[in-house]
């Protein structure tokens, strides 16, 4: 069976794509490249009030940035073509036609104050059934014909079976099952000549040779009317596989304020593509119920419908920053260099100019295990490559000082480190060391006030290592700064000199 899997991604442009929309394409790409199937990528078009300009090219911007690429759809074409539905009207049309021909299929002539009417009293009567009244289900030739006179351009409706019912045997859920006489007479083809969703996609799937639909929960109550157009249509259905609901820690549907947002806005914040694939991945399928890291390769050969649940998956903003966290701590230093850089170049003020690679390479060890996100990077790094940094002299005096001892203190590191060659992380190391015992200063005293100066923070990574990258020229020139600063906040209180 393995050859004759087809799955395809069938997202609508109608805004920007989410997190559980890239979910779906993972699922399906994923259940392809583990069979040896074909990933296809179909774009629901036919919705013109809900299309959002731009929103194809930031889908598939999203697919790409992923890595999950189609066999066939836009851009790299396929036997099927075309894939944008918008583009396929003809045959929607022709379809809509058959049914009519078969008796499967109406043109219904309602207005929309009519349907409105019907609404309310539906509502007014609390009607069990509510829902389009079939008015025009029966109509005469010669009734429609006095529509078609006045110039009313109908809708196209499906005959849903007024009794029995429909089952889908679902690979996830099992089998489900609708009352037909609950669902009312759809429309397949609208007033403007586009199909609707129901009517596209199935003929889609059946023209595109589709074998499985894995698509999200949502979806499920759409079922029963798809295959009652796949039993009108003679088609042999696809077999169907719902995801499970993404819900937030508070098991309500997944929105904003659980920290979901638009997938492409992850890859702005700083999220490594390869960490949202692993993350989505167990959006709703597991390994073994343990393993949280799941590399793309296994991933690959490990997915399969058997291990995806129905209950609802939960998003957890805190595991996907951990997990983040956690392959950036694997990244070789020059790939996380590499994919620091644009973060650093958006980032950084202005005025920062350019930023050497080789430099930016020395700075990502001492980075590496506090990046949470690509998008901490300029946040914890600005001060290598800023001119200046701030001094708050409430931070450079430390504990157990005052301002005459600190600056005693930074005017001695400035002589220790001014004549320090070379000037290597031994070298300052020891001659710190050496001048914290001299100065009769604890540890945390004396790095402490040099950490403030040479970097304007009091949480830094470890003062040598800093102090090495940084440089002679910079760590003095931001020596003397916090002097100076010092002594003009100190003058006003008339203590000491100033510094050559
Ligand atoms: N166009 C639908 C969507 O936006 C596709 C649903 C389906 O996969 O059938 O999700």
């Amino acid at each position: 069976m393995e050859s004759e899997i087809r799955v395809r991604f069938a997202p609508s442009p109608t805004g920007k794509p989410h997190l559980g929309n890239l979910r779906t394409a993972l699922f399906n790409w994923l259940f392809a490249r583990r069979y040896g199937g074909e990933f296809i990528l179909r774009v629901e078009d036919t919705d013109r009030d809900r299309y959002v300009e731009g929103a194809i090219e930031a889908i598939l911007d999203s697919l790409r940035w992923l890595g999950l690429d189609w066999d066939e759809g836009p851009e790299v074409g396929g036997q099927f073509g075309p894939y944008l539905q918008s583009q396929r009207l003809e045959i929607y049309q022709g379809v809509a036609q058959d049914l009519i021909d078969g008796g499967y299929a109406y043109r219904c002539y309602c207005s929309r104050e009519r349907l409105d009417e019907v609404r309310k009293e539906q509502q007014r009567a609390k009607s069990s059934h509510p829902g389009y009244d079939r008015h025009c289900r029966n109509l005469s030739a010669e009734e429609s014909k006095k529509y078609e006179d006045q110039g009313v351009i109908p809708v196209v409706r499906f005959k849903m079976p007024p009794e029995g019912s429909t089952t889908v045997d679902d690979l996830i859920r099992g089998k489900v099952t609708w009352e037909n006489e609950l669902i009312d007479d759809f429309i397949i083809l609208k007033s403007d000549g586009f199909p609707t969703y129901h009517m596209a996609n199935v003929v889609d799937d059946h023209c595109m040779k589709i074998s499985h639909v894995l698509r999200a929960e949502e979806w499920l109550p759409s079922t029963p009317r798809h295959l009652e157009l796949y039993r009108a249509l003679g088609y042999q259905p696809p077999l169907f596989a719902h995801l499970p609901m993404i819900l937030g820690p508070d098991r309500a549907k997944l929105s904003k304020r659980h920290g979901a947002s638009f997938i492409l806005d992850y890859r702005d914040d700083g999220f490594l593509p390869e960490v949202m694939v692993n993350f989505m991945a167990l959006l709703g399928w597991s390994l073994d119920d343990k393993t949280d890291i799941v590399s793309r390769d296994m991933l690959m050969e490990n997915f399969s419908l058997d291990r995806i649940g129905h209950s609802g998956a939960i998003f957890d903003k805190e595991k996907l920053l951990w997990m983040n966290g956690a392959y950036i701590r694997q990244l070789s230093q020059d790939d996380l260099a590499e994919r620091m850089m644009p973060f650093l170049k958006r980032d950084l003020p202005a005025e920062t100019g350019g930023i050497d690679m080789d430099y930016l390479r020395r700075i990502v060890p001492l980075a590496q295990e506090r990046l949470k996100t690509l998008g901490d990077s300029a946040g914890l790094t600005s001060y290598f490559f800023e001119e200046d940094v701030d001094h708050d002299s409430g931070q450079l005096v430390q504990k157990g000082m005052d301002v005459a001892a600190t600056l005693v203190s930074l005017k001695r590191a400035c002589e220790v480190l001014g004549v320090l060659e070379p000037f290597d992380l031994h070298s300052i190391e020891e001659a710190l060391r050496s001048t914290c015992a001299e100065l009769e200063l604890s540890g945390r005293q004396f790095f402490g006030v040099l950490r403030v100066a040479a970097t304007g923070r009091t949480a830094a990574p470890p003062l040598f290592e800093t102090l090495e990258v940084l440089g002679k020229e910079r760590c003095l020139k931001r020596i003397k700064l916090a002097i100076r600063r010092l002594e003009s906040g100190a003058s006003t209180a008339g203590s000491t000199s100033p510094v050559s």
